[in-house]
């Protein structure tokens, strides 16, 4: 597919920026240890390195190996991923690190099969851990990787389907580099992150500028082709935070849903916008109260949560009770529960914002 000079050119020029340009750093860069490498791959699946990388030094100073967070209770990992959103990923971290622990002897499988038969494991982070902690010939082709690919060689193939998926890891395995799969595939990725981003790239210190398409015919905002724009589900969260006593009303979200596992207060989720004085009356939260014995402490402005495929719009209202009250499937908590437990974003902002 790739010819044997095209080959040459390209890790010509990739090396040359590599070993002369490339300044970009981060905490798990030329990492061995495969529970590291895989950690850090996990946490920027959907993150941006900056912030993940506060993340990735929390867990690996929690929990320094993969044993260490085998063994952690539940709720201990999933608040300190608590901020990070996807939580899928952290329930899977979990699920994979206890396989390890108990089926594999705490040793990472060693083969991209091996790797790809562990839950949350696909063929990216099989091939980041593959090349980086045991030096197998595997191509990690990640976004970076995709927009530096199909800008240089001009590729139509949509990036969200799988032939355009496929095509790709296909041309990126052509031009591996197999005698030093782990830095070629470290300099594509810091390629695409620092000099070819996905607006105003930095063409002028790129060392395929002189044959890449995108840029040789002007057409470098084509790049990547997306085939489809995703539907996003519009969804209205109104959340009520009723204290009493320095306790309030808490449960953990189900299965099924997003944010599972995780804590809530009160909510009342409406197929339309409500409004905006009807949210501050006891009644629209199924809760019978008197005038006198509740009071208003705070309502939060309109807050929207942008998640992959929907949007939360969402309002936090925050009440007082002088009288304690019952409502089925929440508990009352005291502050030093609560702060153990993990909290969707959009509650821990408007917490902290107090
Ligand atoms: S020349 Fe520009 S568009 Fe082409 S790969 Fe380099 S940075 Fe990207």
């Amino acid at each position: 597919m790739v010819e044997k000079q095209v080959k040459v050119w390209f890790l010509r020029g990739l090396n040359r920026w590599n070993s002369g340009f490339n300044t970009r750093k981060m905490p798990w860069k030329g990492e061995k240890d495969p529970y590291k490498i895989w950690l850090s791959e996990i946490i920027l699946q959907q993150t941006r390195v900056e912030q993940g990388w506060a993340y990735y030094l929390r867990f690996i100073q929690a929990y320094p190996t993969v044993q260490d967070l085998s063994q952690a209770p539940d709720n201990d990992v999933f608040k300190l991923w608590e901020g990070l959103g996807y939580y899928s990923r952290c329930r899977n971290l979990l699920h994979t690190a206890r396989i390890i622990a108990h089926d594999h002897g705490g040793v990472f499988p060693s083969t991209r099969e091996g790797l790809l038969a562990l839950k949350g494991i696909g063929s990216y982070t099989a091939a980041a851990i593959g090349s980086f902690a045991f030096g197998l010939p595997l191509a990690v082709v990640d976004g970076n990787v995709h927009r530096v690919l199909s800008r240089v060689f001009g590729i139509n193939d949509p990036v969200d389907t799988p032939k355009g998926k496929k095509r790709m890891e296909v041309l990126a395995h052509a031009l591996l580099d197999a005698k030093n799969p782990a830095g070629h595939n470290q300099a594509m990725m810091d390629l695409g992150a620092t000099v070819c981003v996905p607006r105003n790239p930095h063409c002028a210190q790129c060392p395929f500028s002189k044959n890449c398409v995108a840029f040789t015919t002007h057409t470098i905002a084509r790049f990547p082709v997306k085939s489809k724009k995703t539907k996003v589900r519009e969804r209205y969260f109104y959340y009520l935070i009723v204290e009493h006593k320095h306790r309030m009303l808490v449960r953990q979200r189900k299965q099924g849903d997003v944010w599972p596992q995780l804590h809530e207060f009160l909510l009342r989720e409406t197929d339309e916008p409500a409004d905006q004085h009807e949210v501050l009356q006891p009644l629209f939260w199924g809760v019978k109260l008197s005038k006198a014995n509740w009071q208003l402490i705070d309502a939060s402005e309109p807050i929207v949560h942008v998640l992959s495929h929907q949007r939360i719009n969402a309002r936090i209202v925050h009440i007082r009770l002088s009288r304690s009250i019952r409502v089925n499937g929440y508990e009352w908590m005291d502050a030093a529960q609560i702060t153990q437990l993990a909290f969707p974003r959009l509650i821990t902002r408007y917490r902290q914002s107090q």
